[in-house]
């Protein structure tokens, strides 16, 4: 569930919005003081902070700036006066959104939402981790498309990637060459079988330390190649 500090010091307000938020499921604190207010939004986890401009102790700008500079969790500053949201643009703070009063409940809501979704989509980019295969001395990072072999990373086309990649993904699977001609060169690739065996060549080349022996890709005789796993 998501959790929402309202920085706010009218009472109403701040007990309004925090009504309607958590009819939308949402988890919903409040702080009255500006203060108080930024002590928790930085020691504290939060999804999104709902930051009024106007507070007796200290101001939003204030508030939201010290936040940027720590957060990058979402932030939507709240104002009595239209002047002010200008004010706020200009200064750049690094606010995500504006809204002044008198809102609708349903328009703070979907902004709300709006704003956690796009973050969540953000940070699950940027978390997202590279699909990698692993098999020995050997490493594959199919996302990025690199390989290092005991460390040290090694160039390979296209074709000689995607060749590697599919029989590291399938260890211990004969392939014959026509299955891997199929598997990685399209229907209107010019070439044939042969294809194959030049790129397995290259291949070991590049990961094999003794290419007459390979530890990796075993040519199995009559039939095709197999990733030893
Ligand atoms: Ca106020």
């Amino acid at each position: 569930m998501s959790k929402i500090l309202i920085v706010e010091d009218e009472v109403d307000i701040a007990d309004l919005e925090k009504d309607y938020l958590e009819l939308s499921g949402f988890e919903v604190e409040i702080e009255h003081n500006g203060q108080r207010g930024l002590a928790r939004a930085l020691s504290e986890d939060y999804d999104l902070f709902i930051l009024d401009l106007m507070l007796p102790d200290m101001d939003g700008f204030e508030i939201c700036k010290e936040i940027r500079e720590r957060k990058n969790t979402p932030i939507l500053m709240v104002s009595a006066k239209k002047d002010d949201i200008d004010k706020i643009r200009g200064l750049g703070l690094g606010a995500d959104d504006y809204i002044t009063k008198p809102f609708s409940p349903s328009e703070l809501v979907a902004r709300v939402k709006a704003h956690l979704a796009r973050y969540e989509r953000l940070i699950g980019s940027s978390v997202e981790e590279n699909e990698i295969i692993e098999i020995r001395g050997i490493k594959i990072d199919k996302t990025a498309r690199r390989v290092w072999v005991n460390g040290e990373e090694k160039q390979f086309t296209t074709k000689e990637f995607d060749l590697l990649t599919f029989l590291a993904e399938h260890p211990n699977h004969v392939f014959s060459k026509e299955e891997l001609f199929r598997e990685i060169w399209d229907m209107e690739s010019i070439g044939d079988i042969a294809t194959v065996t030049v790129h397995i060549k290259k291949i070991r080349e590049k990961v094999e330390l003794n290419t007459a022996k390979p530890q990796y890709i075993e040519t199995i005789w009559g039939v095709g190649y197999r990733f030893k796993l």
